[in-house]
């Protein structure tokens, strides 16, 4: 290649690395920035402007995650450690010296250290970069690690922005996300000049896609008539989601948080191997049985997912069904844009039948109801209604997928409560639902992703699971916010955090993954429906009894 001033790709922009600064001076904006086409406009003038390095951690920035949602590294980076780098260098008068990629490259410095000293060594080079940023730069590096950017930015509003900076359909680009499963990587290819066409993105064996998810439908009858003719009714197993990647000999399975998961599921590889297809990925649920091959408990599942260090669960002490329901590729052929109909007939023709998630395509509601009450009485949580016509939407949770399963209920502990808004103002209103942990359950908690987020998940033998100012009258607000005022410990602005001693009773929809809770549980949807002062503490429900309820994981 001829040599030029350039370097090696005469047409490639001159490298011009962008300060963070800049997009420091971004957020400022997109905070003060009312309605989304203006914060639409102003993330696609950052993602327009910088340079081509620095695309891909500009869209995670700006979507507020430091990482690639498929990176399977812990960043670790919390309040302390970022406590413990500012001591280590001096704040500059200036700043303004460190670039979005110089940011970028010590974002993945950070994910890659690991082993004794971490700490000391995350904090030394957080110090470094941070010795390089003024104070409101150092401010929004902070804000970008602990998840607290606060712009009014989502992920939906940052891959809007890339369209309009790449002058691109708005479609295509949801459409490659759902597929990468990751903003920056879409915001690298759209904005490149010499990728192909953002239209050709296709799945990839070997690469998790987002799971589609399921709605809640009121009962049978609405869920039948909202999924329209012929509608697939199947049971709603109660474990987890997996799909299993295919190609030739090498089989690759993955979890709903889309991390690897073949090494705890050779039964899930067992059954990549029987797939009658060179290449295939299959989509289904694993459960934990007992001898009789009825499901057990959520928990007893999770202990086969244990992490390295911890001692998981043989493949003897906790045995697995796998049951499969839907297929998103088959030997070169994606089929998430083909109807239910087509895809679940293919996946008959290359899954032995014991491998299927049962499925009843029907309009009749004695059918659906049929199946129902089979679900149930074989131990499991439900029915999924699936509408036939409907295609493989990744990542998504939409109406063409309901579940039908009873209203749940839990008793929780008040660990703490917020003072109201306007009307509410005088009482102690927005209630923190907590959990017990018993000792021998602390292994289900989990670090929330953004520590320091909620200071009442870190009591001691307890974890919350959700907040909530719904289901009680003006008179019990009263009542509420004179018994937390008694029970309070420790007083904030926002109100206050309290023994935990008083029960209520909670009816929610689901219960959803959450990383901002040490319980790695959110309850949606949450209404207190009683006071139960009459109730101990010791009779409310545990971490475990939350993990156990149906809904999504
Ligand atoms: P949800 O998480 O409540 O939105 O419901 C979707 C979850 O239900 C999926 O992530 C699956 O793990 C699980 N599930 C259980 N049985 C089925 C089924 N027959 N079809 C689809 N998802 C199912």
């Amino acid at each position: 290649m001829a040599g030029t001033l350039l370097g090696r790709h005469p047409a490639s922009p001159l490298l011009v690395p962008t300060p963070f600064a800049r997009f420091a001076a971004t957020c400022d904006a997109l905070r003060q920035l009312d309605g989304r086409n203006a914060k639409r406009e102003g993330a696609a003038e950052l993602l327009a402007a910088v340079d081509r390095d620095e695309r891909a951690p500009t869209a995670r920035f700006l979507a507020g995650q430091t990482l690639s949602p498929l990176d399977e590294r812990d960043l670790n980076v919390g309040s302390s450690v970022l406590a413990d780098a500012a001591g280590e260098g001096q704040t500059p008068l200036f700043g303004g010296e460190a670039t979005i990629a110089d940011v970028a490259r010590v974002v993945d410095g950070l994910a890659d250290v690991s082993g004794t000293g971490s700490g000391q060594r995350r904090s030394a080079l957080l110090g470094g970069l941070l010795g390089r940023l003024d104070e409101d730069e150092q401010a929004w590096l902070r804000a970008l690690f602990l998840g607290e950017l606060r712009t009014g930015v989502q992920e939906g509003l940052v891959l809007d922005a890339i369209a309009e900076a790449a002058d691109e359909d708005a479609e295509i680009v949801r459409r490659a996300h759902q597929l990468r499963g990751d903003v920056g990587e879409v915001a690298a290819r759209a904005l490149a000049d010499d990728e192909p066409p953002l239209a050709d993105v296709d799945l990839e064996l070997g690469r998790p896609l987002g799971p589609m998810l399921a709605e809640k439908a009121e009962d049978l009858e609405t869920a039948l008539a909202e999924a329209g003719p012929r509608a697939f009714v199947e049971p709603k197993l109660d474990g987890a989601r997996i799909q299993i990647h295919r190609r030739g000999e090498d089989v690759r399975v993955f979890s709903r948080r889309l991390t690897e998961v073949t090494d705890s599921l050779p039964e899930a590889r067992e059954v990549g191997d029987q797939l009658d297809a060179e290449q295939a990925l299959a989509v289904g649920e694993v459960y934990a049985v007992d001898e009789d091959g009825r499901p057990r408990p959520f928990p007893d599942l999770m202990r086969r997912f244990r992490r390295e260090h911890e001692r998981r669960a043989s493949r003897a002490e906790v045995p697995v069904a796998i049951r499969l329901f839907d297929l998103l590729h088959v030997d070169g052929t994606t089929l998430i844009d083909d109807a239910l109909t087509e895809r679940r007939a293919r996946l008959e023709e290359l899954a032995p039948e014991d491998l299927l998630t049962p499925a009843v395509q029907t309009s009749r509601l004695a059918e659906a109801e049929t199946v129902y009450d089979q679900a149930q009485g074989e131990g499991h949580e439900g029915v999924m209604v699936k509408a036939a016509e409907s295609t493989y939407e990744p990542g998504r949770r939409g109406r063409s997928w309901l579940k039908v399963k009873p209203a749940e209920t839990l008793d929780l502990i008040v660990l703490g409560a917020e003072w109201g808004h306007g009307r509410r103002s005088e009482w102690l209103s927005n209630y923190h639902l907590g959990v017990r942990v018993p000792d021998d359950q602390r292994d289900l908690l989990q670090e929330p992703s953004q520590p320091g987020q909620d200071p009442v998940t870190r009591r001691e033998g307890h974890a919350m699971v959700g907040k909530t100012f719904k289901g009680l009258t003006d008179e019990q607000f009263g009542w509420m916010t004179d018994r937390l005022q008694e029970l309070a410990e420790t007083e904030h602005g926002w109100g206050v955090e309290v023994a935990p001693s008083l029960v209520v009773e909670v009816t929610f929809e689901a219960v959803q993954d959450s990383s901002k809770y040490r319980s790695g549980h959110a309850l949606r949807f949450a209404r207190i429906t009683a006071i139960r002062d009459d109730k101990p503490v010791r009779g409310a429900a545990t971490v475990a009894d939350v993990a156990a309820t149906g809904g999504p994981r």
